[in-house]
C-alpha cells in the first residue's frame, strides 16, 4: 500500500486539487494591486479592534485598485450566533466599508472565488488534506482526546515544550498499512501535518508591519482535518488563501507566533505565501498598566457603541487613521478639507505596538467633523439617529424647518460652532431652543455674579424689552441697542472702559448682555446671540423676558 491509497481511502469521492486550481484562476488585476479580506467568525460582534482591521484592509485595495473580501470562518461552530454575518456586514456599512466581494448575510455572497463560508467549502479543504497525505506530507492521527491529555502531563514532569510533535508525535510512525488497517477497523481520526520542520532551525520572516523577526522554525504536527471533517483556522487560511488570491493577509497580532507554521504550511503545499502585515491592537489604561479593550468589560469596544452614541462614522474612521499612520494628525492639519481617503496611507508606518484608546480624542474629532457639515446635513443625521436612538429628539425635529434654523445657528463660516461631538449631545445642545424643553427645565434665575441683585436684574430686561429689543434689527444695530441699555442703566458701554476704571462702573456690557442670555436661554454660555434671537422669533423672546421678570418677583 502507498500514501496515494491510504489517501483514497480516507477521502475516496473528493476532487483533485487541480480542478481547484483551473477554477480559482490567479487575479487579473493591475501590477500592484493588493488582494486582502477581513475573515471574522460569525458571532455578529465587530471589535473596534475588527473595525480597524477592515478599515485598514479597505484603504489600501482602494489605493492599490485592488480586492477586499469578506470570509466568514465558522469551523468553529459553537462560536456562531444566528444572522451573525448580516450583523457584521451591517456593522461594516455603518462605517461605509464595502466588501467588493464575498459574504453578504448568512446566506447571500458575491464573487467568483467563493464559496466564501468556510463551512461550505469542506471538500476543497478535504481535497488538500487528500493531496498532502498522497505525499507523505499528512497523515491520520488515532491519538485519543484522554490520550494527548496524558501526553500534556507527561511533558509539563518533564519540563519540555508541550505539543504533538517529534518523538511526542505517536501516530506519525504508524506504518501506511497500520493506519490503513486501524481505519479499516473504524477507529476515529483526525488528520495532522507532517512538519519537517526543527525547532533549533531558525526563519527569518519580514512582517510588512513589525518588521523583520526571528522565529523558530514549527515542529508541530498541528491538527489539519478535525474529527467533524473541518479545517484548523491554520488549514483554512492557507487554502483559502491561496485560492481567493490573497495578496496581503491583514490581521491582528496575535496570529504573529503562527507565522513559522503558516509559512511552512504554504511552502509545504506549494503555494507561494502571502505577505503578512499584524496590526498592533487597540490597548486601554486600566489601573496604570495597559491591556487590550477588552468586549467583556469595555462597552467602547463593540462598535456598535459608538453608533448608539451618535458619534459619527466619519470621526470613528479619522481617529482610528490617527491611531493608523502617526502622520495623519499633521496631515490633516494641513488639509482640514479634505477628505480623509486621500491622505497617503502606508501599511508599513502603522505602529508596531499598541496604541491606547483616547475617547477625548475621538470626541474631538466628531466635533471638528460635525461642525463642517451643513446644517441640512447635520439635521438628517440627527434624525437618522433619532429615529433609532431618540423619539423625543425626534419629535423635536420634526419641524424641520425650525430645526435648519436652530442648527444653522454660527455654521457653515470659517469658524463654525464646535459644540456637539455626537448625535446623542444634540437635544442637550439645542434643547433651549424649544419652548417644551426651555419651560420644562428648571430656569435659572438670570443672576450672574456680576450683576447680582433683582432689581438691577429686572430694570435690564424690562428696559430691553420696552426701549430697544427690535426683531428687525441687524448685528450691528442690536449690538449698539445692548451697549446703549448698558450705559442708560449706569454700566460700562465696553469692556476695556470697565478695566480702566473699575470702580466707576457696577458692571459692563457684557455683563448686561449675559442677563438677557441666561433669560433667553438659561445659559452662561451659548453660541452667538443675535442668531440665536433670530432664530427664536418675537414671540418667543417676548414671553422668555417676560417670564424670566416674573420669576424675579
Ligand atoms: N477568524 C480569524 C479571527 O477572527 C481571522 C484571522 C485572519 O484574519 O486570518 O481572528
Amino acid at each position: 500500500m502507498d500514501y496515494k491509497e491510504l489517501a483514497n481511502l480516507i477521502f475516496p469521492t473528493v476532487k483533485e486539487i487541480s480542478y481547484y486550481e483551473e477554477k480559482y484562476p490567479e487575479r487579473q488585476l493591475p501590477e500592484g494591486a493588493i488582494v486582502t479580506r477581513f475573515a471574522p467568525s460569525p458571532t455578529g460582534f465587530v471589535h473596534i479592534g475588527g473595525l480597524y482591521q477592515a478599515l485598514v484592509a479597505k484603504i489600501v485595495v482602494q489605493k492599490t485598485g485592488g480586492v477586499f473580501f469578506l470570509r466568514v470562518e465558522d469551523t468553529d461552530q459553537k462560536r456562531e450566533v444566528e444572522n451573525g454575518v448580516t450583523g457584521i456586514v451591517n456593522s461594516l456599512k455603518d462605517f461605509d466599508i464595502l466588501q467588493d466581494e464575498g459574504m453578504y448575510t448568512d446566506s447571500e455572497e458575491k464573487g467568483k472565488y467563493g464559496p466564501y463560508k468556510q463551512s461550505l467549502r469542506k471538500e476543497i479543504y478535504q481535497a488538500y488534506a487528500k493531496y498532502m497525505i498522497e505525499q507523505g506530507k499528512a497523515y491520520p492521527c488515532f491519538c485519543t482526546q484522554e490520550e494527548v491529555d496524558e501526553m500534556r502531563k507527561k511533558q509539563e514532569e518533564a519540563k519540555v515544550r508541550p505539543g504533538y510533535y517529534g518523538v511526542w508525535a505517536k501516530c506519525r510512525n504508524h506504518t501506511i498499512e497500520e493506519m490503513a488497517e486501524k481505519i479499516k477497523n473504524g477507529e476515529p481520526y483526525i488528520i495532522r501535518f507532517k512538519s519537517p520542520g526543527r525547532e533549533d532551525r531558525k526563519i527569518k520572516h519580514k512582517d510588512v508591519i513589525k518588521g523583520n523577526v526571528d522565529f523558530p522554525e514549527n515542529d508541530q504536527d498541528i491538527v489539519i482535518i478535525k474529527a467533524d471533517g473541518l479545517p484548523t483556522y491554520h488549514f483554512a487560511h492557507a487554502v483559502d488563501d491561496h485560492l481567493m488570491r490573497t495578496t496581503h493577509v491583514i490581521r491582528s497580532d496575535e496570529w504573529l507566533s503562527s507565522v513559522p507554521l503558516h509559512l511552512q504550511l504554504f511552502h509545504e503545499m506549494g503555494f507561494k505565501a502571502p505577505k503578512y502585515a499584524h496590526i498592533s491592537p487597540i490597548m486601554k489604561n486600566d489601573n496604570g498598566g495597559k491591556r487590550k479593550l477588552s468586549k467583556r468589560k469595555d462597552p467602547e469596544a463593540a462598535v456598535s457603541y459608538y453608533k448608539k452614541e451618535g458619534i459619527p462614522s466619519t470621526a470613528v474612521k479619522e481617529y482610528l487613521l490617527n491611531i493608523a499612520n502617526s502622520t495623519f494628525e499633521n496631515w490633516r492639519r494641513a488639509n482640514p478639507d479634505k477628505k480623509m481617503e486621500e491622505f497617503e496611507f502606508q501599511l508599513n508606518k502603522m505602529s508596531v505596538s499598541g496604541a491606547l484608546f483616547d475617547m477625548v480624542k475621538l470626541l474631538d474629532i466628531g466635533k471638528t467633523v460635525i461642525s463642517k457639515m451643513t446644517a441640512g446635513d447635520v439635521y438628517k443625521e440627527a434624525l437618522i439617529w433619532a429615529k433609532e436612538y431618540d423619539t423625543e429628539l425626534e419629535e423635536m425635529l420634526e419641524n424641520k424647518e425650525y430645526a435648519l434654523k436652530v442648527f444653522g445657528i454660527e455654521r457653515g463660516n470659517k469658524k463654525p460652532r464646535k459644540d456637539i461631538a455626537k448625535w446623542s449631545d444634540v437635544k442637550e445642545n439645542i434643547g433651549y431652543m424649544y419652548d417644551e424643553k426651555f419651560y420644562n427645565k428648571e430656569q435659572e434665575y438670570p443672576y450672574q455674579p456680576a450683576i447680582d441683585n433683582k432689581e438691577d436684574i429686572e430694570k435690564i430686561l424690562k428696559l430691553y424689552i420696552e426701549k430697544y429689543y427690535n426683531e428687525n434689527d441687524n448685528k450691528q444695530e442690536w449690538f449698539d441697542k445692548i451697549k446703549a441699555l448698558a450705559i442708560e442703566l449706569g454700566y460700562a458701554g465696553e469692556v476695556k472702559e470697565f478695566k480702566a476704571n473699575p470702580e466707576k462702573y457696577k458692571a459692563h456690557v457684557g455683563d448686561v448682555s449675559t442677563v438677557i442670555r441666561v433669560a433667553l436661554t438659561s445659559r452662561t454660555n451659548t453660541p452667538d446671540m443675535y442668531e440665536i434671537m433670530q432664530v427664536l422669533g418675537k414671540e418667543k423672546i417676548t414671553k422668555r423676558l417676560e417670564k424670566a421678570i416674573e420669576k424675579l418677583k
